[in-house]
């Protein structure tokens, strides 16, 4: 039984469903650990300006990872003094495990001569492109953009120049990581060490609890957060298949796609009576 278990909860695909971004049939699940205060902590690419909303929308109000691992926020009504490494802001805390923005925007800068007419910074693009590149309403774009540490490209030149410049973004200290659409600029951070720093927060908080972790994921960029976890989930996708782990215990996978998964997967874990769901149902 884990007696102390912390989720750790990757969003589109997961607690969100691919296609609608609905998170209705996690509800009742949702609930039930709200109640027994059990964090339920987001970490995902998405912008700390995304999650804020996102949060609002689904009543959470546990600490959460931003781009890939890049930062983690603490709300301060949860952890009232500033923990170790921390900076202020705001309602919150932020540890960030990223070198921010500006020194990314200022490394494209130093490649523009070299590679003029071959990509088009996230910051140069417009909210009205960046709608027509990406299918978010204009709302959900301008959060999207509000981008703190890494940056991403998009890439118009051909494969062998691409190659190229991911040399040249290499030998100047920053990593690239090929996404859907974009090339994603930055420090080498992933959701794993995240997640990992933030249980050891907890652990140093609460020492007297054995905390353990429990990561929920679809996708690639998620491996390092089930590899870490003491207990993972790679929920089932409608789009892609599942992405393939060393490890081989503690692992469960899901049969049901996105929120239905992520339930399924979690009242099996936290052996959730089902008497305790239905009663919510009514
Ligand atoms: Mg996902």
């Amino acid at each position: 039984m884990i007696r102390h278990p912390l989720v750790f909860t990757d969003l589109d695909g997961t607690l969100l469903d691919h296609f609608t971004y609905s998170f209705e049939a996690a509800q009742p699940v949702l609930d039930y650990l709200d109640e027994k205060q059990v964090p339920v902590i987001a970490n995902t690419s998405k912008t700390s300006a995304e999650l804020i909303h996102i949060r609002k929308e689904i009543n959470n109000t546990c600490p959460f990872i931003v781009e890939n691992g890049a930062a983690v926020y603490l709300p301060k009504k949860r952890f009232v003094d500033c923990p170790e490494g921390c900076v202020d802001d705001g309602a919150l805390w932020r540890y960030e495990m990223s070198r921010p923005r500006h020194h990314w925007l200022e490394l494209l800068q130093q490649l523009k001569p070299r590679f003029h007419s071959l990509f088009t910074s996230f910051s140069c693009l417009t909210n009205e492109q960046l709608v027509k590149l990406t299918g978010l309403t204009s709302e959900q774009a301008e959060r999207a953009a509000q981008r703190e540490f890494g940056e991403p490209v998009l890439w118009h030149g051909n494969r062998e120049d691409k190659h190229i410049f991911i040399q040249a973004v290499n030998e100047l200290g920053g990593n690239v990581l090929q996404g859907g659409r974009f090339l994603h600029i930055g420090d080498k951070v992933n959701k794993g060490a995240a997640m990992q720093w933030l249980k050891q927060l907890y652990s140093k908080l609460y020492p007297e609890s054995e905390f353990q972790s429990i990561a929920l994921g679809d996708s690639q960029n998620d491996v390092d957060m089930l590899e870490q976890a003491d207990h993972a989930v790679v929920i089932a996708s409608p789009t892609h298949t599942a992405p393939e782990l060393v490890r081989q215990s503690n692992l469960i996978h899901s049969k049901a796609y996105g929120p239905e998964g992520w339930t399924e997967a979690l009242i099996q874990l936290l052996e959730i009576p089902a008497q305790a769901l239905l009663k919510r149902e009514k």
